[in-house]
């Protein structure tokens, strides 16, 4: 950016909110993608912002985004930076719009059931006021204590309990977005409408590219009376689909289902020896003890029906200590040549078993260690997640099979029809695939939203393969 663009931004929001400090910039311009994480530790990024800005307010907002479109600058808003596939890294330099400040409770209304926020607060800091009213979320990711609401919303992602509470875009009653042009739209808020095309889903996934969600409404819930656990193993995993699809169809909606392969049940559940080389699945139930009660033992039933054996609740108590602990992972990134690395698809019932073997088997080309589990279920399916590590000698080498390791799986995904991502979105990581994704009309109406809504082409330039 010129001297002067830089003296405009300072007087249009303020000096001390315009900062170019190199170490800032830097550190600002890194996300949690395994590349980004790779290229810190060489004391590189993957591109740099040139200026940061922090926004007061949503005024400044609309100030800012409208200059930029003005002036042809790039802008990517930022948030805690949490995302994993390179979606708020500044491909084109420019400016980052620094959103954390934005993390203000606005409004708790405990009767209606509704919170609305600051779309830069994180999620863990909402939880606690929640909390404090005896409401909750219900939106717990991996990632609680790293990610924003907006940022959430702007990936499309999901949390662990999905499948009694949802995802993002089952939690959401309203959005405030301010576009590219500076104009700011303001959703309806009502529980449903027959009003057109539904907006707000525009800006779910978008990642950057369409606005900045400055304000949001979210729906919130009755802290849950009673938990209930329960795990079982099982020898095929066919059983284990079979046993999730009944329990659905049979009106069971735990909050919490997943089913480790016999590699991650190892992995994550060492200590339990009767447990080993089957595929094990654990289940937490959430809501009135009369309830839950019913639905674990409803899950009894059905669980063995299809030859599951029961592993007592300590597997799911395992899992719910453990659930924001990814230390391995972050160990593993930050060892000279090491990689690790999660991959998220989703498919429909029957497609699962093959996928899983075929995406594990393409993994093992590439990378030492291989694994898998089953979470978020849907009637009709599940994501599936692989998730894979390995060593060579040197940071440049690991990324080189990196690369490799995303170019099979995605290969794989395309060929059995599933989808390339459930929550982790984009980015430029998977921006190759989505011309796969979704066709080339479908890629032309991606690309004439975007032109209509950012016709400067300045927000977040190169993610989502536009
Ligand atoms: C350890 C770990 C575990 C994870 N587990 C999960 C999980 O269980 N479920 C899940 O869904 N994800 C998970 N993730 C991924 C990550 O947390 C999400 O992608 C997250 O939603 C990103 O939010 P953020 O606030 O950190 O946004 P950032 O990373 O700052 O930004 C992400 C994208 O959103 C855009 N953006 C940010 N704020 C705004 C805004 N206000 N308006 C418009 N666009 C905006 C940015 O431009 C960027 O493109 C995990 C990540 C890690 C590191």
């Amino acid at each position: 950016m010129r001297p002067d663009q830089l003296d405009a931004l300072r007087d249009l929001v303020g000096a001390e909110r315009v900062s170019t400090d190199d170490a800032e910039l830097a550190a600002l311009s890194r996300d949690s993608s395994y590349r980004s994480q790779k290229l810190e530790r060489a004391g590189r990024t993957v591109a740099t912002a040139e200026a940061i800005v922090v926004p007061r307010d949503t005024d400044d907002v609309a100030r800012v985004l409208r200059w930029c479109s003005d002036n042809a600058v790039p802008v990517v808003p930022r948030g805690p930076g949490s995302a994993v596939v390179g979606s708020g890294i500044p491909l084109r330099g420019g400016v980052l719009l620094d959103i954390r400040g934005f993390n203000q409770v606005l409004e708790i209304d405990e009767h209606d059931r509704r919170a609305r926020v600051q779309g830069g607060i994180l999620l863990s800091d909402l939880e606690v006021e929640l909390n404090r009213h005896g409401l909750t979320g219900g939106h717990y990711p991996q990632s609680f204590y790293l990610a924003s609401v907006a940022g959430g919303l702007a990936m499309r992602g999901t949390g662990t309990f999905s499948s009694l509470y949802g995802s993002v875009e089952d939690r959401l009653a309203e959005l405030t977005v301010v576009l590219p042009t500076g104009e700011i739209y303001r959703s309806h808020n009502s529980p449903r409408a027959s009003t057109g095309p539904d907006l707000r889903q525009l800006f779910l996934g978008s990642e950057g590219t369409l606005g900045v969600i400055t304000e949001v409404v979210l729906k919130v819930l009755p802290m849950p009376e009673s938990r209930r656990y329960a795990s079982y193993a099982f020898d095929r995993f066919e059983d284990s689909l079979d046993t999730t699809r009944d329990l659905l169809a049979a009106g069971v909606v735990p909050a919490v289902l997943r089913i480790y392969d016999p590699a991650e049940t190892r992995a994550k559940h060492v200590h339990f020896a009767t447990a080993q080389g089957t595929w094990l699945m654990v289940l937490l139930f959430e809501g009135a003890a009369e309830l839950t009660s019913a639905q674990a033992r409803i899950a009894e039933q059905l669980a063995e029906a299809h030859a599951g054996r029961a592993m007592g609740e300590e597997p799911a108590r395992t899992w719910e200590e453990h659930r924001f602990d990814v230390s391995w992972m972050s160990d593993q990134v930050a060892r000279d040549g090491g990689v690790a690395e999660a991959v998220e698809v989703c498919a429909t019932w029957s497609a699962l078993p093959r996928l899983m073997t075929r995406m594990q088997e393409a993994a093992s080309r590439t990378m030492g260690r291989v694994m898998g589990h089953v979470s978020h279920i849907y009637s009709d399916g599940a994501s599936l997640y692989v998730i894979s590590s390995g060593d060579y000698p040197s940071d440049e080498e690991a990324l080189r099979a990196y690369d490799r390791l995303w170019q099979d799986l995605m290969q794989v995904v395309t060929e059995e029809g599933a989808i390339i991502s459930h929550h982790h979105g984009i980015g430029y990581e998977r921006a190759g695939w989505m011309a796969a994704e979704h066709g080339e009309v479908g890629m032309n109406l991606l690309r004439a939203i975007k032109q209509v809504i950012d016709p400067a082409g300045v927000m977040n330039p190169g993610k989502l393969g536009l």
